[in-house]
């Protein structure tokens, strides 16, 4: 990691941002984008940032990935002939790691966010789908779950970057990342579901994903993703203007920035309003947006290695509905506190390492808390990086008296991290310790974490 300032602003008082690339190892650009700027900042260039700002930069964060270059990854990205691999030494796909972070690589990351506390997180990729018109598409963290204000200033910085983007005397094109598809449409909650719906279509809302999960800490992640079909060259120009763009309109909105982050933190800690932490997650309702459509060129390559597909000039605007965020059909109150009677190793872990505060009690202490019932565990028959994760049904029953052993762990909720505990603890959360099978041989017909709801 190479850290960028000019001297004089305070770490405290900067706007800290961190930019990560090659988390996928064949999908190059950010790398050479990063080193690019370094480059720049070396040189006198951007200065004008650092008077805000103070800059971290992960060129190659795959690393063990980015070693096994051959020429049979990712055959159909326009360039370069050799790139790295998708996974990291043990296999694993380190966007999908953000939860249980199983790789030392997710936590180094983890470590280093939670010592840096960047307000800022910049994930960068390519695309591995669709033929759009895009130089660039990106996205915001799609969980429900974040910071309802800390997701409007995250959309009007998109908004920034994508017209500073366009008005360039060589226009960069950005758009909402998706993919063209046909699918089912489950209403997002409403009652208009509707069966084959074409449209842009984002990704996904849970917390494994890098981006995702950053947002739930009530600061701004940004998804990077270069168009895979665009030349190499291209691609890396198109990374470099946008995380460009993007600190610019941080930079003009550092203090709103500044103010929105310790806000965030400090609605979970005081409550003026109780907050929701949703689940049961689908799309939400479609916009109706003008999306181009692009085409690309058939390019055999030599030796017989497959087809390469090389993004043609010209494109076509069509209107469609774009599936561009998420909705949770559930919503439950965040507790005052989440306990864990004898908690497992592997649950305190993942806590210390995601920043969570946590106390352990050292003598037994008789408490009112609401324990859920599991009526069903689901869990597919195909294991997914290493797991076969886990979907409980059930509900939580009415308060009981409960006396908690010494050992007990004790999450309060009051803490600026409480949406992400609550992500890693609820019974329901789509992403969890639970899913990952953290707590699975704890969890007989009710689950081991019980709710605390009043003090
Ligand atoms: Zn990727």
């Amino acid at each position: 990691m190479v850290r960028v300032g000019n001297g004089h602003v305070d770490e405290g008082s900067a706007v800290r941002a961190l930019v990560v690339a090659n988390i996928h190892a064949g999908e190059v650009e950010g790398k050479e984008a990063v080193q690019q700027l370094l480059r720049e900042f070396a040189l006198g260039q951007h200065s004008e940032l650092l008077d805000r700002f103070v800059l971290y930069f992960v060129p190659i964060y795959n690393a063990d990935g980015n070693e096994k270059v051959t020429t049979k990854n990712r055959i159909e990205q326009n360039g370069p002939d050799a790139v790295g691999e998708r996974a990291n030494a043990q296999g694993l796909d380190l966007n999908r790691d953000f939860v249980k972070a199983e790789a030392p690589e997710t936590r180094a990351l983890l470590t280093a966010i939670h010592k840096i506390d960047p307000h800022l997180l910049f994930d960068l990729h390519t695309t591995d789908g669709s033929w759009h018109g895009y130089d660039l598409t990106y996205a915001p963290s799609l969980s429900t779950n974040c910071d309802g204000q800390i997701a409007a200033l995250t959309r009007a910085l998109l908004n920034d970057a994508t017209a500073a983007l366009l008005a360039r005397s060589s226009p960069i094109r950005t758009f909402d990342y998706g993919n063209f598809e046909t699918r089912d449409w489950d209403g997002g909650g409403a009652p208009s579901s509707q069966d084959g719906v074409r449209g842009w279509w984002s990704y996904d809302h849970r917390a494994r994903y890098v981006v995702n999960g950053f947002g739930l800490r009530n600061r701004i992640g940004i998804l990077s993703e270069a168009y895979s079909n665009a030349p190499f060259a291209a691609r890396i120009q198109s990374t470099r203007a946008f995380v460009l763009a993007c600190l610019h309109a941080t930079h003009a909105r550092a203090a709103e920035t500044l103010r929105a982050t310790s806000a965030a933190d400090a609605r979970l800690v005081d409550r003026p309003e109780p907050i929701a932490f949703g689940y049961q997650t689908g799309f939400a309702p479609p916009e109706r947006l003008d999306v181009l459509v692009g085409d690309c060129q058939r390019i055999p390559l030599a030796d017989g290695r497959g087809i390469r597909f090389a993004a043609l000039p010209d494109h076509v605007v069509e209107a469609m509905p774009v599936f561009r965020s998420f909705r949770s059909s559930v919503q439950i109150e965040l507790p005052e506190a989440w306990v864990l009677p004898s908690p497992p190793a592997a649950v305190v872990a993942a806590l210390r390492v995601h920043g969570i505060e946590f106390r352990i009690l050292e003598i037994s202490e008789p408490v009112t808390a609401r324990e859920f019932g599991v009526a069903k565990k689901r869990k597919p028959k195909r294991p997914y990086q290493g797991h076969q994760e886990l979907v409980l049904e059930g509900a939580y029953g009415l308060p009981v008296q409960r006396v908690l052993p010494p050992g007990t762990l004790w999450i309060d909720a009051r803490q600026p991290l409480a949406r992400l505990a609550a992500t890693l603890l609820e019974p329901l959360s789509e992403d969890s310790v639970s899913t990952w099978n953290l707590l699975e041989d704890r969890t007989s017909d009710v689950y081991p974490v019980l709710r605390i709801e009043s003090r």
